[in-house]
């Protein structure tokens, strides 16, 4: 499930997207030069609904009318156009095969539809998030400090490890994970606070607390 880019509403608080930016990745999302906001392209059709998905619009519907993660981001967007409050949207960026860092907290407030010659594609707008903190991850009330983890301490960690999740050793979709909030005295500068997790045991942790 993880393995897809766009996840609405994996918890009940939040969505997760999940962030490629190295030179051959299949999706193309950047960050713009303000450093805060996001553009995040959707996904195409599966293989099975057509054998050449990145020649085809993508999707916003199933034929059966159900809607696509694409078409759950949208209808969030214009709910927040119509004054609800942003749907919040957790990213991760896949800093190389195996490794996954949260990027931080995001607003998703709004979408457009580019044409690139060939076929439509959606890219969606997010902004960094000001409610972050506070009220959605109590597991890491500060963000800047904990996203924060210098590369040294990373490879210790990773190494410690064995560069596989301490719960169930998948060795897929890592994160490192603080064990105590910076807040109440977790660190990232030491390795001793800090663990590899894979996706699932980090979202699980996440939801416990909340
Ligand atoms: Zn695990």
């Amino acid at each position: 499930m993880l393995q897809r880019g766009m996840n609405f509403r994996i918890t009940p608080k939040y969505s997760v997207i999940l962030l490629s930016q190295r030179p051959n990745a299949p999706y193309t999302d950047k960050i713009y030069p303000d450093g805060i906001t996001l553009e995040y392209e959707g996904h195409d059709v599966t293989k099975a609904q057509s054998s050449n998905p990145k020649g085809v619009d993508q999707p916003e519907a199933l034929p059966s009318g159900k809607l696509t993660e694409n078409g759950k981001f949208i209808e969030a967007v214009k709910k927040h156009q119509n004054g609800a409050e942003p749907e919040l949207v957790k990213a991760y960026e896949k800093i190389k095969d195996g490794i996954w860092s949260l990027k931080g907290y995001f607003d998703l407030i709004d979408y457009r539809i580019v044409n690139n010659g060939q076929r439509n594609v959606f890219r969606f707008i997010l902004r960094l998030s000001e409610r972050e903190a506070s009220n959605f991850d109590s597991i890491q009330p500060d963000l800047a400090h904990t996203r924060l983890i210098p590369t040294q301490v990373k490879k210790e960690v990773w190494e410690r490890d064995g560069g596989k999740c301490v719960l169930c050793e998948e060795t897929k979709n890592l994160h490192f994970d603080h064990d105590l909030p910076f807040s109440k005295g977790g660190t990232s500068l030491s390795a001793k606070n800090i663990k590899l997790l894979c996706m699932k045991h980090n979202l699980q942790k996440s939801a416990k607390i909340e």
